[in-house]
């Protein structure tokens, strides 16, 4: 028995969410906005290295319930939490306050730190991104109410989606406290349907690739392992610092800049082992995922999945941010069938994902689970990650 995850149809989330906002706040929204959590195909932990990455928008998405009040009120609820949040942005600021409600409010924070006179609102999120599985629920959550605050306060609206991705980014790190290197804000504003998007993070400029996954007789299957990933103990910090250090001694200013066909060179000159690692990390996931995307032009799924393993490799023996959940998801799907797999996100837990052909995709999904009764792990849910649109009102 697996279970799955199936992504809402808009108006079953949408039109519940407006009445609950207009029971408990006696007015209706102005209107709803969703924005989509991501599924990273292949390319982890190279945003923060200013390197290349390609992620593509779920078809899950949280969805918020907005109104603009005509006093300076903020009220924030989500369907996921008891606890709501009301004060004004007067109260909030860098790590203030502690809890969810940070995410939404930072990007109100952010906003007006940019300049923009920012109105009371009233707020009521429901999130159906998994919450802390490595698929971004942080970043649909700010996104969400980014798009609505773009549509609704005067001045926003002009804001580049570059721009307002670094908002979410800035709210985030800022007032949530939670390092993110930009991929996941920039993969909920600004994916295509039917695209996963080639996103160089050194400038955020995007490149849209075509992939018709479905089409062309396979699919995506997200592996949620259920181990929340807990980047927040310093791993993620650890490793960020490690690269950075590199790059100095280097005498680059990422380790985008690293000549990959004169790796070996540059690795001799870093005396600590483990760094030495970290960059060979770095360096090859950049180029595994320029070759990805080259695969899939050429139509080489074969291909595309062998560069999934090695991505996976990589980051659980060099990188070290994989665990026995994960692991066990990547080893078991590619027993039952899968082109090629990996852990997705931050590491440490979260989500895998695997590359199947459609007939396969029951099949790997019973293996994994099988796998993880095996040993004992709590039973993992699974998605179908057909690559979606950004971020938008949906009423
Ligand atoms: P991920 O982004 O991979 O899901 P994070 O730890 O980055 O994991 O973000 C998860 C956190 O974001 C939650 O613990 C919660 O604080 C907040 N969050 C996300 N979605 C919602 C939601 N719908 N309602 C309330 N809080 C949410
Ligand atoms: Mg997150």
């Amino acid at each position: 028995m697996t279970t799955w995850l199936e992504a809402p149809r808009d108006e079953d989330v949408a039109g519940p969410l407006a009445r609950r906002f207009e029971e408990a706040w006696g007015t209706a929204p102005a209107g709803v906005w969703a924005a989509p959590g991501r599924v990273n195909v292949i390319g982890e932990h190279t945003d923060y290295n200013g390197g290349l990455c390609l992620p593509m928008a779920l078809p899950h998405r949280t969805y918020a319930a907005v109104r603009a009040r005509d006093d300076d009120r903020v009220r924030v609820r989500s369907a996921q939490e008891d606890e709501g949040w009301e004060g004004t942005l007067a109260e909030v600021g860098p790590g203030r306050p502690k809890g969810w409600a940070a995410y939404p409010l930072g990007v109100l924070w952010a906003l007006s730190e940019k300049g923009f006179h920012i109105p009371g609102l009233d707020v009521l999120v429901d999130g159906r991104v998994p919450l802390g599985s490595g698929l971004s629920s942080s970043a649909a959550l700010e996104c969400s109410v980014a798009v609505a605050v773009r549509d609704l306060v005067d001045g926003v609206g002009a804001l580049p989606l570059t721009e307002l991705a670094q908002v979410c980014v800035t709210a985030e790190n800022v007032v949530a406290g939670a390092s993110t290197g930009g991929m996941d804000q920039a993969t909920s504003l600004r994916a295509e349907p039917g695209h996963a998007m080639l996103l160089d993070c050194r400038d955020f400029g995007v490149e849209q690739v075509p992939w018709r996954v479905g089409e062309q007789g396979y699919e995506l299957l997200v592996i949620d392992t259920r181990a929340p990933h807990a980047l927040v103990d310093g791993q993620y910090a650890a490793r960020r610092r490690a690269c950075e250090d590199a790059a100095g001694v280097l005498g680059v200013e990422t380790l985008r800049e690293v000549d990959a066909t004169a790796l070996d060179d540059q690795l001799a000159r870093l005396d600590d082992e483990t760094v030495r690692r970290r960059v060979r990390h770095v360096v090859t996931e950049i180029e595994r995922v320029r070759q990805f995307a080259d695969a899939l032009a050429a139509g080489d799924t074969d291909a595309a999945g062998a560069l999934m393993l090695a991505s996976h490799v990589s980051l659980r023996d060099d990188y070290e941010v994989s665990c026995a959940e994960l692991d066990t998801a990547v080893e078991a799907a590619e027993q039952a069938g899968a082109v090629g797999a990996r852990m997705t996100g931050g590491g440490f837990g979260g989500s895998a994902v695997a590359l199947v052909r459609e007939a396969d995709a029951a099949g790997v999904a019973d293996g994994v689970a099988e796998a993880f009764a095996a040993r004992g792990f709590a039973a993992p849910q699974f998605l179908t990650a057909t690559p979606s649109g950004p971020a938008a009102r949906v009423v």
